[in-house]
């Protein structure tokens, strides 16, 4: 039984990363963030028990009974709940189908939504002068039962500061009854919607006036309410709304896999990040011409990278063709741009040539300065859609003889299945980023099976070099966001730039 947390999937504890990890089955529902399931193990079986607002999709009995058969069947099960388990998280009824059943288990606490709430979005639970106890109440049990389960009324004369759990649906009713039992129109009350999560939302406001705000707010659940006097002390904007990006939504295209490092530093920044690959790349299946280009290694002066891709992909078949770095032989290496470069700083191999004009043609002239190409072999590793330009131009200017080596294929990938396709087409975003030519052809391929809903974000695109910005041009696409230079750097240096201006618009 482990606690998921509120949403934000560091907040997670150690054991329950571990246990993730090691699962075999793994049973979730909607308030799990679904990112956590990217951590268990590939053959994990993935089971939703998730219910909706009114909407039950597995009986609360039923879920125990899954744990007891996976469990009975030598599987290692991790239940993962929401926040933490024992706050509002039926964990005792699953409990007690294990106990029945003699399966012995673990629970690992989580972070609570309240408190995560409340540090999310700078509001003090107590204060040495205006609070020193804290409730946790709910709203309403279970979604099916209609009356409030907690006696409102009372509760206005404990002070302190009360967290309200599942109270959405009954907001009116809930300030309603706290006021009938004596509560100043004036106390201090908050709303936390979708609390850690990129999209949070908050309203502060004396609780005579929080039914009113969170509907012109149109705040909806998951959400904390909170009421209190220490709740007065909260900031307008805390730590995690001031983030530079924070409340901005951002589509990535690249394929699965190679997003991480674009996806943790927006995130990190703040913002909500979707995934929407749209290109699907495998390494090159003509494995007799590898084999041939690398048997003759050794005579190429200068080996060229249009790409990270192709970069990471022969230093794969390298590896495996040869046990020893050595082999790579002296030939120099240049690279389109510094993402491709930062492939072989891990094995310490030294980049010569850098175009400073991320494009073939940059690549091409630069190389062609250096005065070395005439009659040289030149290796080019590419992929299979790569242009001929570069080649043509070491060729004619530099008269070099160049042999050609795609090391992987780029196909698209189908924009219908990607993980947040239907977020995207609901809500839309605030930008897309396409980071390749390849990204930006495979949307326009696609668009028209994007059908956005009449409230969505049109999203607007950034592009991650002048050669995806010209393909996104050439499609009548506009390109409102270029990197200041081709890296993940770059980009992100434009995208700032881009929100901090747009915001003060
Ligand atoms: N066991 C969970 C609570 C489950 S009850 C915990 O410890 O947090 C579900 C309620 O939790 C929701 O109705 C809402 O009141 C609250 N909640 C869960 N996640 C939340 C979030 N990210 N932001 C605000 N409230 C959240």
């Amino acid at each position: 039984m482990v606690g998921a947390g509120p949403g934000d999937p560091r907040l997670l504890t150690i054991r329950a990363e571990t246990l993730i990890k090691e699962c075999d089955v793994l049973v979730y529902d909607h308030l799990a963030n679904r990112r956590l399931h990217d951590w268990a193990s590939t053959d994990c079986l993935l089971i939703d028990v998730g219910k909706r607002p009114g909407r039950h999709t597995v009986e609360q009995s039923e879920i125990g009974k899954i744990l007891v058969e996976k469990a009975s069947e030598g599987f290692k099960v991790v239940r993962l709940k929401g926040g933490d388990p024992f706050v509002f998280g039926r964990c005792a009824e699953e409990m007690l189908a294990l106990d029945e059943a003699e399966i012995p288990y673990e629970v690992v606490p989580g972070v609570t939504a309240a408190l995560a709430c409340a540090a999310y979005a700078g509001i003090p639970l107590s204060h040495r002068e205006y609070g020193s106890s804290i409730c946790f109440l709910t709203g309403h049990e279970d979604v099916a039962k209609e009356s409030l389960r907690v006696d409102f009324a009372k509760f206005s004369e404990v002070g302190g500061t009360l967290c309200i759990y599942m109270g959405m649906s009954k907001l009116e009713e809930i300030v309603e009854k706290l006021l009938s039992g004596g509560l100043d129109q004036d106390r201090p009350a908050a709303i936390v919607s979708q609390g850690t999560l990129p999209c949070q939302s908050k309203i502060v406001a004396p609780i005579g006036k929080l039914v009113e705000l969170a509907r012109a707010e149109n705040l909806g659940a998951p959400a904390i309410i909170f009421v209190g006097n220490s709740i007065g002390l909260a900031r307008s904007s805390s730590w995690f709304e001031q983030k530079p990006l924070f409340g901005c939504r951002i589509a990535l295209t690249r394929n699965r896999g190679q997003q991480s490092k674009m996806r943790n530093t927006l995130e990190r920044l703040g913002a909500e990040v979707l995934d929407l690959p749209l290109i699907e790349i495998q390494p090159s299946e003509d494995r007799k011409l590898i084999a041939e280009v690398f048997a003759g290694i050794a005579t190429y002066e200068w080996v060229v990278f249009t790409s990270a891709n192709g970069a990471r992909f022969f230093m794969e078949f390298f590896f495996r063709a040869y046990n020893d770095i050595r082999s790579f032989g002296p030939m120099r290496i240049a690279c389109v741009g510094d993402s491709t470069a930062e492939v072989f700083k891990k094995y310490q191999l030294d980049v010569e040539l850098i175009a400073k004009d991320s494009t073939a043609e940059g690549l091409a002239k630069e190389l062609v300065a250096t005065d070395s190409l005439d009659s040289a072999n030149v290796l080019v590793v590419t992929g299979n859609r790569n242009r001929d330009i570069l080649v043509g131009l070491l060729e004619t200017l530099g008269r070099a003889i160049v042999d050609t080596l795609p090391v992987y294929q780029t196909d698209f990938a189908d924009i219908l299945e990607a993980p947040d396709i239907e977020k995207f087409k609901k809500v839309g975003a605030d930008a897309i980023i396409f980071t390749s030519s390849s990204t930006a052809l495979s949307y326009v391929e696609q668009s028209e099976d994007i059908v956005f809903e009449k409230d969505a974000k049109y999203p607007v695109f950034c592009s991650f070099g002048p050669q995806t910005s010209k393909t996104l041009l050439e499609n009548e696409m506009e390109v409102t966001v270029e990197a200041t230079h081709p890296s993940i750097d770059g980009l992100i240096e434009a995208l700032l730039n881009y929100f901090k201006d747009s915001h003060e618009t």
